[in-house]
């Protein structure tokens, strides 16, 4: 049997992105506590609205540990708002996390910057595994959109539904963050890969030990003329240099001396940094 909207009670409003509000939700036969997305569906196109909800399809599709859930989507019978039923995660995101550290004067673990990159590196490995086009891209890999679940566990979520759209003029309003952890070869035009995923991922871990990205700049030209030369500074001095060192492997402007998911989670460092119940998904025991 499938959920209509009475099966669900809003608790409360989280935040409004340039696509739609996530609310927090109850659904009423179990109180499981959910977030739903609302999306203006009325005012997209046929092709527009087709694409949109093969790609929640596929999203669906992608059951992992450390990757938000997505349930389901409900349509209103008036056909003007998409609801896209996900996990909710109670701990926050890693964007609100540096910047609360950055506030306070204060760095994270480096048990956690290393529990955070191999939960990262295992939710991308999930996204890429489907072969033959079937890849999930998530196309808008940044701190803001890793979560953490009450246990300090990584969930990756907020996947760029926004970008299916923006493909389909109408609809799209510009997106005008900075590109802070795109990659050279992207910055270059040149195609996308699992290793510009691996560039990205070690930005996002830069940003969590240094508390700012390791590429910064007044303005796009500059932002990527530092990202082309690939020069940064150290992470500071209290981590150690294994976490610089596989920081630094990941931030590699060569692409072929890049390593790729299999050969992170494949590490000497990396492995030895495991937890259990990561270990587990790694296969390496
Ligand atoms: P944009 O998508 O325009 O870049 P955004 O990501 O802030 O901006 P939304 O994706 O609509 O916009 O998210 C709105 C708020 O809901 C954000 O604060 C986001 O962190 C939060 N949020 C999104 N998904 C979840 C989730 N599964 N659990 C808890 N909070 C979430
Ligand atoms: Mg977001
Ligand atoms: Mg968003």
């Amino acid at each position: 049997t499938t959920l209509g909207l009475d099966d669900f009670e809003v608790l409360s409003t989280i935040g409004t992105g340039s696509y739609g509000t996530c609310k927090k939700i109850r659904r009423k036969k179990d109180g499981k506590v959910l977030v739903w997305k609302e999306m203006d569906y009325g005012s997209m196109t046929e092709s527009e609205k087709k694409l949109l909800v093969s790609e929640v399809n596929l999203l669906r599709e992608l059951k992992h540990c450390h990757i938000v859930r997505y349930y389901d989507r409900i349509i209103d019978r008036s056909n003007t708002t998409i609801y896209i039923i996900m996990e909710y995660c109670g701990g926050g995101d890693l964007a609100t996390l540096i910047s609360r550290c950055r506030r306070d004067g204060i760095y994270v673990d480096e048990d956690f910057v290393w529990k955070i990159v191999i939960q990262l590196t295992l939710a991308l490995k999930e996204c890429h595994r489907r072969k033959n086009g079937k890849a999930v891209l998530h196309r808008d890999l940044k701190p803001a959109n890793v979560f953490l679940d009450s246990d300090q566990n990584v969930k990756l979520g907020d996947f760029g539904l926004a970008r299916v759209l923006q493909h389909e003029t109408s609809f799209a309003k510009t997106y005008v963050g900075t590109p802070y952890y795109m990659s050279p070869e992207l910055v270059n035009n040149m195609s996308y890969n699992e290793k510009s995923d691996i560039w990205s991922l070690g930005c996002m871990m830069y940003e969590l030990c240094a508390l700012h990205p390791p590429f910064t700049a007044a303005n796009q030209t500059d932002l990527n003329r530092k990202i082309r030369l690939g020069d940064f500074s150290r992470i500071p001095i209290r981590y150690s240099s294994d976490l610089d060192m596989i920081i630094r492997k990941m931030i590699q402007v060569e692409v072929s001396k890049r390593p790729g998911i299999d050969a992170i989670l494949n590490e000497p460092l990396v492995i030895a940094h495991q937890t259990h119940s990561d270990r587990r998904l790694t296969g390496s025991s």
